[in-house]
Protein backbone atom coordinates (compact mmCIF):
# COMPACT_ATOMS: atom_id res chain seq x y z
CA UNK A 1 0.00 0.00 0.00
CA UNK A 2 1.15 2.81 -0.89
CA UNK A 3 0.35 7.37 0.16
CA UNK A 4 -1.00 5.40 3.68
CA UNK A 5 1.67 8.37 5.60
CA UNK A 6 1.05 11.48 3.54
CA UNK A 7 0.73 14.78 5.24
CA UNK A 8 -2.85 15.24 4.52
CA UNK A 9 -3.49 18.02 7.00
CA UNK A 10 -0.54 20.43 5.36
CA UNK A 11 -1.97 19.86 1.90
CA UNK A 12 -5.54 20.63 2.49
CA UNK A 13 -6.53 23.64 0.14
CA UNK A 14 -8.16 26.73 1.61
CA UNK A 15 -12.22 25.90 0.40
CA UNK A 16 -13.03 25.12 -3.33
CA UNK A 17 -10.84 27.95 -4.78
CA UNK A 18 -8.21 26.31 -5.65
CA UNK A 19 -9.64 23.14 -7.03
CA UNK A 20 -11.85 25.04 -8.96
CA UNK A 21 -8.89 26.51 -11.09
CA UNK A 22 -8.28 23.19 -12.67
CA UNK A 23 -11.66 23.29 -14.12
CA UNK A 24 -11.15 26.52 -16.06
CA UNK A 25 -13.02 26.63 -19.53
CA UNK A 26 -14.76 23.20 -18.76
CA UNK A 27 -18.56 23.05 -18.99
CA UNK A 28 -19.24 21.45 -15.79
CA UNK A 29 -22.80 23.01 -15.95
CA UNK A 30 -24.26 23.68 -12.21
CA UNK A 31 -22.32 26.42 -9.81
CA UNK A 32 -20.85 24.75 -6.90
CA UNK A 33 -23.16 23.52 -4.29
CA UNK A 34 -23.54 24.97 -0.71
CA UNK A 35 -23.23 22.70 2.13
CA UNK A 36 -26.79 23.31 2.92
CA UNK A 37 -27.47 22.23 -0.74
CA UNK A 38 -25.37 19.20 -0.23
CA UNK A 39 -26.73 18.10 3.03
CA UNK A 40 -30.57 17.81 0.88
CA UNK A 41 -28.96 15.30 -1.42
CA UNK A 42 -28.89 11.38 -1.60
CA UNK A 43 -25.31 10.41 -1.23
CA UNK A 44 -24.03 8.42 -4.66
CA UNK A 45 -20.87 6.57 -4.59
CA UNK A 46 -19.11 5.18 -7.35
CA UNK A 47 -15.47 3.77 -7.58
CA UNK A 48 -13.09 3.12 -10.42
CA UNK A 49 -10.25 0.78 -10.62
CA UNK A 50 -7.31 2.49 -12.06
CA UNK A 51 -6.85 0.02 -14.97
CA UNK A 52 -4.92 2.56 -16.69
CA UNK A 53 -5.70 5.45 -19.28
CA UNK A 54 -9.35 6.13 -20.09
CA UNK A 55 -10.76 5.04 -23.43
CA UNK A 56 -13.86 6.20 -25.31
CA UNK A 57 -16.38 3.14 -23.64
CA UNK A 58 -15.45 4.75 -20.16
CA UNK A 59 -15.70 8.51 -21.19
CA UNK A 60 -19.57 7.52 -22.61
CA UNK A 61 -20.31 4.99 -19.91
CA UNK A 62 -19.48 6.93 -17.17
CA UNK A 63 -17.28 9.95 -17.27
CA UNK A 64 -20.37 12.02 -18.54
CA UNK A 65 -22.27 10.53 -15.97
CA UNK A 66 -20.26 11.62 -13.14
CA UNK A 67 -20.15 15.10 -14.37
CA UNK A 68 -23.98 15.12 -14.27
CA UNK A 69 -23.96 13.01 -10.74
CA UNK A 70 -21.69 15.43 -9.31
CA UNK A 71 -24.36 18.32 -10.04
CA UNK A 72 -27.24 16.63 -8.58
CA UNK A 73 -25.84 14.58 -5.59
CA UNK A 74 -23.81 14.65 -3.14
CA UNK A 75 -21.10 12.53 -5.10
CA UNK A 76 -18.37 10.39 -3.37
CA UNK A 77 -15.70 9.05 -6.59
CA UNK A 78 -13.28 7.08 -5.16
CA UNK A 79 -9.77 4.94 -6.94
CA UNK A 80 -10.22 2.04 -6.03
CA UNK A 81 -6.58 0.70 -5.39
CA UNK A 82 -7.20 -2.26 -3.42
CA UNK A 83 -9.62 -3.36 -6.00
CA UNK A 84 -7.03 -3.74 -8.25
CA UNK A 85 -5.00 -5.75 -6.42
CA UNK A 86 -7.55 -8.65 -6.25
CA UNK A 87 -5.99 -9.48 -9.63
CA UNK A 88 -3.25 -7.72 -10.07
CA UNK A 89 -1.58 -7.97 -6.58
CA UNK A 90 2.22 -8.83 -8.21
CA UNK A 91 1.95 -5.85 -10.43
CA UNK A 92 1.89 -2.64 -7.74
CA UNK A 93 4.52 -1.19 -9.72
CA UNK A 94 1.96 -0.12 -11.68
CA UNK A 95 -0.02 1.55 -9.08
CA UNK A 96 1.21 5.08 -8.57
CA UNK A 97 1.52 5.69 -12.25
CA UNK A 98 -2.03 4.57 -13.07
CA UNK A 99 -3.17 6.56 -10.04
CA UNK A 100 -2.10 9.75 -11.06
CA UNK A 101 -2.40 9.13 -14.19
CA UNK A 102 -6.59 8.20 -13.53
CA UNK A 103 -6.61 11.78 -11.36
CA UNK A 104 -5.34 13.50 -14.16
CA UNK A 105 -7.66 12.35 -16.47
CA UNK A 106 -10.39 12.76 -13.79
CA UNK A 107 -9.78 16.35 -13.44
CA UNK A 108 -9.02 17.19 -17.45
CA UNK A 109 -12.43 15.19 -17.66
CA UNK A 110 -13.88 17.72 -15.49
CA UNK A 111 -14.60 15.87 -12.86
CA UNK A 112 -14.26 18.86 -9.90
CA UNK A 113 -13.29 18.07 -6.61
CA UNK A 114 -14.70 21.09 -5.20
CA UNK A 115 -18.26 19.73 -6.04
CA UNK A 116 -17.40 15.84 -5.57
CA UNK A 117 -15.72 14.19 -2.88
CA UNK A 118 -12.57 12.24 -4.88
CA UNK A 119 -10.48 10.29 -3.03
CA UNK A 120 -8.21 7.26 -2.95
CA UNK A 121 -9.44 3.96 -1.68
CA UNK A 122 -5.96 3.33 0.77
CA UNK A 123 -6.24 6.56 2.21
CA UNK A 124 -9.12 5.39 4.57
CA UNK A 125 -7.43 2.41 6.15
CA UNK A 126 -10.87 2.14 8.17
CA UNK A 127 -11.81 0.23 5.05
CA UNK A 128 -9.98 -2.56 5.95
CA UNK A 129 -11.14 -2.95 9.71
CA UNK A 130 -14.90 -2.69 8.34
CA UNK A 131 -14.20 -5.24 5.93
CA UNK A 132 -12.91 -7.57 8.03
CA UNK A 133 -16.04 -6.88 10.37
CA UNK A 134 -18.27 -7.72 7.83
CA UNK A 135 -16.55 -10.71 6.39
CA UNK A 136 -17.48 -12.03 10.07
CA UNK A 137 -21.43 -12.10 9.82
CA UNK A 138 -20.90 -12.97 5.33
CA UNK A 139 -22.20 -16.32 4.82
CA UNK A 140 -19.00 -17.75 2.17
CA UNK A 141 -22.17 -19.05 0.08
CA UNK A 142 -23.33 -15.72 -0.90
CA UNK A 143 -19.41 -14.71 -2.11
CA UNK A 144 -19.48 -17.91 -4.23
CA UNK A 145 -22.64 -17.48 -5.62
CA UNK A 146 -21.52 -13.93 -7.30
CA UNK A 147 -21.21 -14.60 -11.15
CA UNK A 148 -18.14 -12.50 -11.51
CA UNK A 149 -16.06 -14.27 -9.44
CA UNK A 150 -16.18 -17.42 -11.51
CA UNK A 151 -16.08 -14.91 -14.66
CA UNK A 152 -13.27 -13.60 -13.76
CA UNK A 153 -11.53 -16.84 -13.16
CA UNK A 154 -12.33 -17.83 -16.36
CA UNK A 155 -11.15 -14.77 -18.57
CA UNK A 156 -8.33 -14.95 -16.58
CA UNK A 157 -7.37 -18.44 -16.04
CA UNK A 158 -3.71 -17.51 -16.89
CA UNK A 159 -3.46 -15.58 -13.86
CA UNK A 160 -3.25 -17.14 -10.08
CA UNK A 161 -5.85 -15.04 -9.06
CA UNK A 162 -8.17 -17.57 -6.79
CA UNK A 163 -7.58 -16.04 -3.66
CA UNK A 164 -9.96 -14.48 -1.12
CA UNK A 165 -9.28 -10.65 -2.02
CA UNK A 166 -10.84 -11.80 -5.21
CA UNK A 167 -13.92 -14.05 -3.55
CA UNK A 168 -14.23 -11.14 -0.84
CA UNK A 169 -14.56 -8.61 -3.85
CA UNK A 170 -18.10 -7.98 -2.70
CA UNK A 171 -17.65 -7.50 0.76
CA UNK A 172 -14.81 -4.74 0.25
CA UNK A 173 -17.28 -2.97 -2.28
CA UNK A 174 -20.20 -2.93 0.26
CA UNK A 175 -17.26 -1.48 2.66
CA UNK A 176 -16.75 0.57 0.52
CA UNK A 177 -20.26 2.03 0.30
CA UNK A 178 -21.60 1.53 3.95
CA UNK A 179 -18.40 3.29 5.82
CA UNK A 180 -19.41 6.59 3.72
CA UNK A 181 -23.09 6.02 3.81
CA UNK A 182 -23.88 5.58 0.63
CA UNK A 183 -27.53 5.55 -0.19
CA UNK A 184 -27.53 5.48 -4.13
CA UNK A 185 -25.17 3.01 -6.37
CA UNK A 186 -25.12 3.83 -10.24
CA UNK A 187 -25.45 0.68 -11.82
CA UNK A 188 -26.54 -0.48 -15.41
CA UNK A 189 -29.86 -2.53 -15.27
CA UNK A 190 -27.78 -5.76 -15.89
CA UNK A 191 -26.07 -4.98 -12.78
CA UNK A 192 -28.63 -4.30 -10.17
CA UNK A 193 -28.25 -8.05 -8.56
CA UNK A 194 -24.84 -6.88 -8.13
CA UNK A 195 -25.42 -4.82 -5.21
CA UNK A 196 -28.40 -7.64 -4.05
CA UNK A 197 -25.16 -9.01 -2.09
CA UNK A 198 -24.28 -5.62 -0.47
CA UNK A 199 -28.07 -4.54 0.69
CA UNK A 200 -28.11 -8.37 1.95
CA UNK A 201 -25.33 -8.10 4.06
CA UNK A 202 -26.49 -4.12 5.75
CA UNK A 203 -29.67 -6.21 6.50
CA UNK A 204 -28.19 -8.98 8.15
CA UNK A 205 -25.86 -6.47 10.16
CA UNK A 206 -28.62 -4.18 10.92
CA UNK A 207 -30.32 -7.08 12.06
CA UNK A 208 -27.71 -8.09 14.13
CA UNK A 209 -26.81 -5.27 15.89
CA UNK A 210 -28.95 -2.74 14.68
CA UNK A 211 -30.01 -0.23 12.55
CA UNK A 212 -26.58 1.21 11.82
CA UNK A 213 -25.53 1.04 8.18
CA UNK A 214 -27.37 2.55 5.30
CA UNK A 215 -29.30 -0.09 2.58
CA UNK A 216 -27.71 1.62 -1.01
CA UNK A 217 -30.34 1.54 -3.70
CA UNK A 218 -29.79 0.71 -7.57
CA UNK A 219 -29.63 4.55 -9.47
CA UNK A 220 -29.97 2.84 -12.91
CA UNK A 221 -28.16 4.82 -15.25
CA UNK A 222 -27.64 4.32 -18.95
CA UNK A 223 -24.60 3.27 -20.15
CA UNK A 224 -24.38 2.78 -24.25
CA UNK A 225 -22.69 -0.24 -25.26
CA UNK A 226 -19.53 1.36 -27.08
CA UNK A 227 -17.84 -1.15 -29.80
CA UNK A 228 -14.50 -1.73 -30.34
CA UNK A 229 -12.41 -2.08 -33.10
CA UNK A 230 -13.48 -5.60 -33.66
CA UNK A 231 -17.27 -4.87 -33.00
CA UNK A 232 -16.58 -6.10 -29.13
CA UNK A 233 -17.52 -4.11 -26.25
CA UNK A 234 -14.28 -1.88 -25.67
CA UNK A 235 -12.43 -3.06 -23.31
CA UNK A 236 -8.45 -2.96 -22.78
CA UNK A 237 -8.54 -6.28 -21.86
CA UNK A 238 -9.55 -6.92 -25.70
CA UNK A 239 -7.05 -3.78 -26.83
CA UNK A 240 -9.46 -2.80 -28.85
CA UNK A 241 -10.25 0.54 -27.81
CA UNK A 242 -9.28 4.13 -28.68
CA UNK A 243 -7.74 6.42 -26.08
CA UNK A 244 -9.53 9.46 -25.08
CA UNK A 245 -5.83 10.69 -24.72
CA UNK A 246 -4.29 9.17 -27.69
CA UNK A 247 -2.15 11.67 -30.41
CA UNK A 248 -4.78 12.46 -33.60
CA UNK A 249 -2.57 9.96 -35.46
CA UNK A 250 -2.93 7.36 -33.38
CA UNK A 251 -7.01 8.23 -33.32
CA UNK A 252 -6.94 8.16 -36.64
CA UNK A 253 -4.40 5.06 -37.20
CA UNK A 254 -7.18 3.15 -34.52
CA UNK A 255 -10.17 4.07 -36.42
CA UNK A 256 -8.95 2.53 -39.63
CA UNK A 257 -8.41 -0.61 -38.37
CA UNK A 258 -12.36 -0.54 -37.42
CA UNK A 259 -14.64 -3.56 -38.52
CA UNK A 260 -17.32 -2.33 -40.86
CA UNK A 261 -20.22 -4.25 -42.38
CA UNK A 262 -18.05 -7.21 -43.70
CA UNK A 263 -20.82 -7.07 -47.23
CA UNK A 264 -19.90 -3.72 -48.14
CA UNK A 265 -16.62 -4.28 -49.63
CA UNK A 266 -16.05 -1.46 -52.00
CA UNK A 267 -17.52 2.47 -53.31
CA UNK A 268 -20.79 1.63 -54.28
CA UNK A 269 -21.88 -1.45 -52.74
CA UNK A 270 -24.99 -0.93 -50.09
CA UNK A 271 -24.07 -1.15 -46.61
CA UNK A 272 -26.37 -1.79 -43.84
CA UNK A 273 -24.91 1.12 -40.52
CA UNK A 274 -27.19 -0.51 -38.32
CA UNK A 275 -24.71 -3.46 -37.70
CA UNK A 276 -21.39 -1.06 -38.33
CA UNK A 277 -18.91 0.02 -35.08
CA UNK A 278 -18.41 3.17 -37.02
CA UNK A 279 -21.65 4.18 -37.29
CA UNK A 280 -22.43 3.67 -33.35
CA UNK A 281 -19.47 6.26 -32.79
CA UNK A 282 -20.87 8.41 -35.60
CA UNK A 283 -24.31 8.85 -33.80
CA UNK A 284 -21.83 9.75 -30.65
CA UNK A 285 -19.70 12.23 -32.24
CA UNK A 286 -21.68 13.82 -34.86
CA UNK A 287 -24.61 15.70 -35.15
CA UNK A 288 -28.22 14.41 -36.03
CA UNK A 289 -28.71 15.87 -39.73
CA UNK A 290 -25.14 14.61 -40.48
CA UNK A 291 -25.73 11.21 -39.35
CA UNK A 292 -28.78 11.05 -40.93
CA UNK A 293 -26.20 11.68 -44.01
CA UNK A 294 -24.45 8.87 -43.84
CA UNK A 295 -27.16 6.67 -42.90
CA UNK A 296 -28.58 7.34 -46.88
CA UNK A 297 -25.38 7.42 -48.08
CA UNK A 298 -23.76 4.36 -46.88
CA UNK A 299 -27.36 2.51 -47.34
CA UNK A 300 -27.21 4.02 -51.74
CA UNK A 301 -23.60 2.65 -51.95
CA UNK A 302 -22.19 6.60 -52.59
CA UNK A 303 -20.04 6.65 -49.20
CA UNK A 304 -17.46 4.92 -48.71
CA UNK A 305 -15.95 2.92 -45.54
CA UNK A 306 -12.75 4.84 -45.65
CA UNK A 307 -14.42 8.01 -46.39
CA UNK A 308 -16.59 7.49 -43.11
CA UNK A 309 -13.63 6.62 -41.36
CA UNK A 310 -11.53 9.45 -42.13
CA UNK A 311 -14.54 12.06 -41.16
CA UNK A 312 -15.56 10.03 -37.44
CA UNK A 313 -11.52 9.99 -36.96
CA UNK A 314 -11.52 13.91 -37.55
CA UNK A 315 -14.63 14.35 -35.18
CA UNK A 316 -13.14 12.42 -32.18
CA UNK A 317 -9.62 14.10 -32.82
CA UNK A 318 -11.73 17.25 -32.33
CA UNK A 319 -13.67 16.21 -29.52
CA UNK A 320 -11.14 15.21 -27.41
CA UNK A 321 -8.97 18.58 -27.95
CA UNK A 322 -9.97 20.54 -25.25
CA UNK A 323 -9.93 17.47 -23.41
CA UNK A 324 -5.96 16.77 -24.00
CA UNK A 325 -5.41 20.47 -24.00
CA UNK A 326 -6.47 20.56 -20.37
CA UNK A 327 -4.56 17.48 -19.54
CA UNK A 328 -1.28 18.30 -20.69
CA UNK A 329 -1.85 21.60 -18.79
CA UNK A 330 -2.70 19.79 -15.60
CA UNK A 331 0.60 17.67 -16.32
CA UNK A 332 2.95 20.85 -16.02
CA UNK A 333 1.84 20.84 -11.96
CA UNK A 334 1.88 17.32 -11.16
CA UNK A 335 1.38 18.52 -7.46
CA UNK A 336 -1.97 18.64 -8.26
CA UNK A 337 -2.61 15.03 -7.91
CA UNK A 338 -1.20 14.92 -4.03
CA UNK A 339 -3.48 17.75 -3.51
CA UNK A 340 -6.42 16.76 -4.28
CA UNK A 341 -6.28 13.08 -2.64
CA UNK A 342 -5.13 15.23 0.43
CA UNK A 343 -8.41 17.17 0.22
CA UNK A 344 -10.44 14.40 -0.68
CA UNK A 345 -9.19 12.04 2.18
CA UNK A 346 -9.25 15.45 4.52
CA UNK A 347 -13.04 15.64 3.36
CA UNK A 348 -13.85 11.73 3.92
CA UNK A 349 -12.52 11.51 7.41
CA UNK A 350 -15.01 12.77 9.21
CA UNK A 351 -17.83 10.86 7.62
CA UNK A 352 -16.04 7.35 7.95
CA UNK A 353 -14.76 8.41 11.32
CA UNK A 354 -18.67 8.57 12.34
CA UNK A 355 -19.62 5.30 10.67
CA UNK A 356 -16.65 3.45 12.86
CA UNK A 357 -17.72 4.69 15.94
CA UNK A 358 -21.23 4.13 15.83
CA UNK A 359 -20.47 0.44 14.24
CA UNK A 360 -18.01 -0.66 17.18
CA UNK A 361 -20.40 0.95 19.49
CA UNK A 362 -22.83 -1.95 17.92
CA UNK A 363 -20.84 -4.64 18.27
CA UNK A 364 -19.49 -3.65 21.63
CA UNK A 365 -15.63 -3.73 20.25
CA UNK A 366 -15.62 0.33 22.12
S1 LIG B 1 -20.12 3.60 -44.98
FE1 LIG B 1 -19.81 4.03 -42.84
S2 LIG B 1 -21.65 3.25 -41.81
FE2 LIG B 1 -21.58 2.36 -43.87
S3 LIG B 1 -20.58 0.37 -43.53
FE3 LIG B 1 -18.99 1.84 -44.17
S4 LIG B 1 -18.17 2.65 -42.25
FE4 LIG B 1 -20.10 1.63 -41.79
Amino acid sequence: MHGGGRRRELLILPGASRSRQYHRGIDTKAPSTSPQDTARRARVLTGYRPTGPLHIGHWFGNILNMRKLQDEHDAFFFIADWHMLTTDYDRTELLPERIRGLVLDWLAAGIDPAKATVYRQSDVPEVAELALLLGMITPLGWLERVPTYKERLRDLAERDIANYGLLGYPLLQTTDITIVKGELVPVGEDQVSHLEISREIVRRFNRLYGPVLVEPQPLLSESPLIPGSDGRKMSKSLDNFIGVSDEPDEITAKVRTFITDPKKIRLGDPGRPEICPIFTLQRLFSPPDHVAWIDANCRSGALGCVEDKLDLAGRIVEYYRPFRERRAELERTPEIVDEVLAEGAAKVRPVVEETMKAVRRAMNLA
